[in-house]
């Protein structure tokens, strides 16, 4: 991790100008302190307002709040929506359907800003790593992750985590808070402006809006328009839906078709087993579900992924099968990660077959070698096992690949995003652990 990090002297000073509190032992994790948020609009220290984040209504009423009559603000509203997130402009200046004399009174205002690059660090693999800071001085890191049909950006949700499954380096991170809306959709813009792909002309946005908008569209369509980032997988740093609001919101506006128009089917959110807000997903947002499940029996989950406790396996499956949407045809991705002599045996493989039957869900099952990360408690299982238990469950009719490892080199794997380059010592990671563990036990009772 790199050393412009903040120090964590350097990230208690950023919360405390934030007004931000330490987040006490016994609460429930959702109930973050959100003070950059008013009504959904971040306060600048400029006095202008940043649209980026913003829906047309909210956009609509700001422009009647700063003096338009509604109708003009309306129509505002839906054409500045069109140029924030369909056509990535960052200046008023370039909103050619907007008068020239009414660009410099938007300006004066409002601002469309992105979240700030920290550091960009490229793979030798590809993968691209950015270390990102929100304008009140917090780091989260989002990955794009090329390959040969697909390119995958992996979206973070929260700065840090309330929950700690003991594989997971984001887990020993206290939560700092959750990413407002313009901070998440903001990453897909920051991408799309590293990657130079927002549409330019007529051609490329009925393209674009095609591929968006075309729920049958065959596979290969959208790469076959030239474009690198086709796939949104919520899987960086944070647990979504604890923040699911901002979340649900954020994604809104990459799925509309005026806005970045990235199809459902290509958007994938991933939950450590957050059962109360997983039929709201389905329903409110619409999109795949992955499911960190990676252990089969209660007490290795327990250890493992210590949400468990609070909501345990079998009603998490029933969960699963309950969510909306699913179906052969969108199936939900189980999460494994593969650890050695914990979770990782014939048995194991057996029972998680067994367990996916017993519930007739429409699974895949996603192997992920352990990524490691200093001072981690585990270690991957070896390329034989991980092909055992990748056999077992294939031959239980269910598939079963094993991701590769993607950007270990710039530490963007799975698992190994974290901030603040503060180093714990084992002392410091058991005491947060069990003021966490403490929690979610408050919670569970
Ligand atoms: N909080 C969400 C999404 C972020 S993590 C969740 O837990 O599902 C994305 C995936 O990476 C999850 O399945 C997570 O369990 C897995 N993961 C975490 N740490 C890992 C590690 N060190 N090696 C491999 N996978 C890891
Ligand atoms: Fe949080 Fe997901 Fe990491 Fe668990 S795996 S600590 S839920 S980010």
């Amino acid at each position: 991790m790199s050393e412009t990090n903040l120090s964590p002297a350097g990230a208690d000073a950023a919360s405390t100008a934030a007004g931000l509190m330490p987040i006490p032992g016994h609460v429930d994790p959702m109930t973050v302190p959100r003070p950059t948020l008013v009504e959904g609009v971040t306060p600048r220290e400029d006095g202008r307002t940043d649209l980026v984040g913003l829906p047309r209504k909210r956009i609509a009423e700001l422009f009647e709040a700063a003096g338009l009559d509604a109708k003009a603000a309306k129509l505002r509203a839906k054409q500045v929506f069109h140029w924030l997130y369909h056509r990535g402009v960052t200046e008023f200046d370039a909103m050619t359907d907007i008068a020239k004399t009414m660009r410099p009174w938007l300006a004066e205002r409002f601002v469309i800003g992105r979240p700030t690059i920290v550091e960009a660090q490229h793979s030798s693999d590809g993968t691209r790593k950015w270390l990102l800071r929100t304008a009140d001085g917090h780091d989260f890191e989002m990955v794009f992750i090329p390959d040969a049909d697909r390119g995958t950006l992996c979206v973070s949700s929260q700065v840090g985590c309330t929950l700690n499954c003991r594989f997971c380096h984001t887990g020993t991170m206290r939560l700092v808070r959750n990413l407002t809306v313009g901070e998440i959709v903001g990453q897909v813009m920051l991408a799309r402006d590293a990657l130079g792909e927002w549409p330019k002309n007529a051609e490329d946005i009925r393209l674009a809006t095609m591929a968006g908008l075309d729920d049958d569209e065959d596979e290969g369509s959208y790469s076959a328009d030239g474009r690198l980032l086709t796939n949104i997988v919520m899987m960086g740093m944070g647990e979504p839906l604890y923040n699911f609001d901002n979340v649900r919101d954020a994604l809104g506006i990459v799925m509309d078709g005026d806005g970045l128009a990235l199809s459902k089917r290509r958007i994938t959110l991933s939950t450590s087993g957050v059962i109360p807000q997983m039929e709201r997903c389905g329903q409110e947002i619409g999109v795949n579900l992955a499911v960190s499940l990676h252990a089969v029996t209660k007490d290795v989950r327990d250890e493992i992924v210590p949400i468990n406790k609070k909501y345990g396996i079998e009603d998490l499956l029933q969960a699963c099968a309950d969510y909306p949407g699913a179906s052969n045809a969108r199936r939900i991705t189980f999460e494994y990660v593969m650890l050695k002599d914990k979770n990782d045996s014939d048995e194991d493989a057996r029972e998680l077959v067994r367990l996916l039957r017993k519930y007739k869900l429409p699974a895949k099952v996603n192997l992920i070698p352990f990524n490691p990360w200093p001072g981690a408690p585990y270690e991957c299982s070896t390329p034989d096992r991980i092909r055992a238990f990748s056999n077992i469950v294939f031959e239980g009719g269910i598939s079963a690949p094993v991701r590769t490892p993607r950007g270990r080199d710039i530490d963007a794997a799975c698992g190994q995003l974290k901030t603040a380059a503060e180093k714990k010592s084992r002392a410091e990671l058991d005491r947060l652990y069990a003021e966490k563990d403490a929690a979610l036990a408050a919670e569970a009772q």
